[in-house]
């Protein structure tokens, strides 16, 4: 506290990210990283981006990035916003479209950084309640409201919702902004993209740190349509705020374009979690069913905090939410067939 802030930096409630760890031999499961690394091509991109041009500002508006995402999703690459990360275009879409005189719905457990930008953008909002087996009650956003977010599939319990659904709620509400952070679509759940073409008030947001293994390098997007993207556009000219540099953009672009190189690395996620699910039902954990790269579980028998302390101390980080409802879970990203492996050693040993 200081007389020097405004009176809004008081009242945030800054998000507490995962813990990154400097120590390299522990088995990292806390933020939902992609255990394989990026595309050799994006790496090769960065690398040849990586010269005297770095001298120069990079491209504003993203050209070559947004092309390459609007042609793999078929849409215009004037409806394709990118940002640093979605955790930024999220940012402009709680400012630019997100704060009207209604409030804003979202799952009363869902991403923790919602609350936190509807506290510093001031936007009112309502938590929605989950039904008691964590799936998304949509009759709950059935009331009147300036618009609705949620993830798709939700964070932290990884279940998905299908585009019907939202197809449904886009529907029913036309003059309501809905958008679907789509952070871990691509590990097997339904994408509202095309959903896009048909409902101009839908939006959906991608990120480039999970299905495409570039938490590092910072980037995001959003696809709509005209209006709710030149809305994106003038929040983020009216910040200054740079696109993305120029090795994020030569990097995310040649990784849109490797889709091999996509296929097979969500694929191995997605075995791999099928298989970690097995072992830990086998020692007893109850696991929600995701479509995310994470998978949500408690032991009916042993205390979340607990074991997620007790897996810390033999160097495996999972992630752990004090929150009422949740706090008896374990949120397990998938790492590699070895790292869960070394996990359910862990925890046989623990229980
Ligand atoms: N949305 C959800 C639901 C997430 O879990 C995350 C990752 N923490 C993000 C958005 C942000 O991801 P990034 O900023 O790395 O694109």
């Amino acid at each position: 506290m200081s007389k020097y802030w405004s009176p809004i930096v008081s009242e945030l409630k800054p998000y507490v990210a995962g813990e990154q760890p400097k120590i390299t031999n522990l088995i990292k499961l806390n933020t939902n990283e992609n255990p394989y690394g990026p595309s050799p091509k994006a790496l090769a991109a960065i690398r040849d981006a990586a010269d005297e041009r770095l001298r120069l500002y990079p491209d504003p508006a993203s050209t070559a990035l947004r092309d390459s995402i609007a042609r793999l999703h078929g849409v215009t690459a004037d409806e394709v916003f990118v940002g640093n990360g979605s955790d930024e275009v999220l940012a402009h879409v709680f400012n630019g479209l997100l704060k009207h005189e209604k409030p804003l719905l979202y799952p009363d457990i869902t991403y923790s950084f919602y609350p936190t930008y509807s506290l510093l953008y001031g936007i009112e909002a309502v938590e929605v309640p989950l039904r008691d087996d964590f799936t998304i009650d949509f009759s709950e956003f059935d009331r009147d409201c300036g618009a609705i977010i949620f993830p798709n599939p939700n964070a932290p319990t990884g279940i998905a919702v299908n585009r019907e659904a939202i197809e449904r709620l886009a529907a029913s509400k036309p003059d309501t902004v809905i958008v679907i952070d789509e952070a871990y679509v691509d590990f097997g759940a339904e994408t509202a993209i095309p959903l896009t073409r048909k409902y101009p008030n839908i939006l959906v947001v991608h990120t480039l740190s999970k299905s495409r293994s570039l938490a590092g390098l910072r980037v995001g997007f959003a696809i709509g349509q005209r209006p709710l993207i030149d809305a994106l556009e003038r929040v983020k000219d009216s910040f200054n705020s740079y696109p993305l540099d120029r090795l994020a953009q030569a990097g995310a672009a040649a990784a849109m374009e490797d889709v091999d190189w996509f296929e097979l690395c969500r694929r191995k996620v997605m075995t791999s979690r099928d298989r970690l699910v097995v072992s830990l039902e086998r020692l007893g954990f109850e696991v929600l069913p995701s479509h995310a790269n994470f998978v949500f579980a408690r032991h009916p028998d042993r205390d979340g905090a607990e074991l997620q302390a007790e897996l810390r101390a033999r160097s495996v980080i999972v992630r752990h939410f004090k929150k009422p409802r949740i706090d008896q879970y374990l949120r397990i990203s998938i790492g590699t067939d070895e790292e869960c492996d070394v996990l359910i050693e862990a925890l046989a040993d623990i229980l």
